[in-house]
């Protein structure tokens, strides 16, 4: 066995595997270019680290289980002119995350809700947090079966620990006395604690109808908006748009 070998080994068998299978060309490299020992080493464990960077955010963005990609770079702020750049842009630090505050995206349908909803979480993913995209109906089914298996507890606490969890589309579906308790449930576990991105057709005032106005309603409408940035929008569906215009 060659050093080099020998050394690649060694590598793996630290799980350094990004360095082992990189090693050949980074030495080449240090060759080519001269480098000092200190600048090797430095690319060397540079390497391990990007890759394992990028593997991890990978992981994230398949975990995340986005519907479609919505690169916020295709927002076109010409049509949405009820949000500005400015206003999205500043959420791009993130600090929403780690303030444990929440995004309410409200308007009528087409408006670009769930696209800035996705754009952020792709973003949020890409900076190293942990997203997850459920409809609201995905998400209530969710939680419905795992109350009839008597798991809603455990189903809350792997729920909690993503850093975001984007509930699209609330509001769209009228819901069950259970369903409504679940997702309190669910709001309740995430206060205080972990962000939601919200996107709605209601506004806050028809929540209450649309709770029916009991006893979970009132909470949970509260805990979403205390500590959240709310983004109103309107203007035309840019569905629509695109159908007139095609
Ligand atoms: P909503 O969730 O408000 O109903 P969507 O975000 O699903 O609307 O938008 C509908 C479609 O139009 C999507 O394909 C989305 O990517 C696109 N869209 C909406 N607004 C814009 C915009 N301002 N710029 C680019 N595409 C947009
Ligand atoms: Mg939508």
């Amino acid at each position: 066995m060659s050093l080099l070998e020998r050394t690649t080994a060694q590598y793996r068998s630290l799980r350094l595997t990004a360095a082992a299978s990189g090693l050949p060309d980074l030495l080449a490299e240090a060759e080519q270019q001269e480098l000092s020992y200190l600048d090797f080493a430095q690319r060397l464990v540079d390497h391990e680290i990007s890759v394992r960077t990028c593997t991890r955010i990978e992981r994230h963005l398949k975990q995340a289980q986005f519907p479609a990609e919505k690169p916020l770079e295709s927002f076109d702020y010409r049509h949405q002119t009820t949000i500005t750049k400015r206003q999205v842009n500043a959420l791009l630090d993130f600090g929403f995350i780690d303030q444990r505050q929440n995004l309410v995206f409200i308007g009528p349908p087409g408006v670009g809700k769930t696209h800035l909803a996705i754009g952020i979480g792709q973003k949020a993913v890409q900076a190293g947090y942990k997203i997850l995209f459920r409809t609201a109906l995905a998400l209530i089914e969710e939680l419905e079966l795992a109350e009839m298996k008597g798991e809603l507890k455990k189903r809350l606490s792997q729920l909690a620990k993503c850093d975001v969890i984007i509930i699209d589309e609330l509001g769209y579906l009228p819901m069950t006395r259970q369903a409504r308790y679940n997702l309190f449930q669910l709001i309740n576990s995430l206060y205080e604690y972990r962000s939601i991105i919200l996107t709605t057709n209601k506004d806050f005032t028809a929540w209450g109808e649309f709770f029916h106005d009991d006893n979970v309603a009132v909470p949970i409408i509260d805990r979403i908006i205390h500590h959240s940035h709310i983004f109103m929008l309107g203007g035309e569906s840019y569905r629509l748009k695109q159908k007139t215009t095609a």
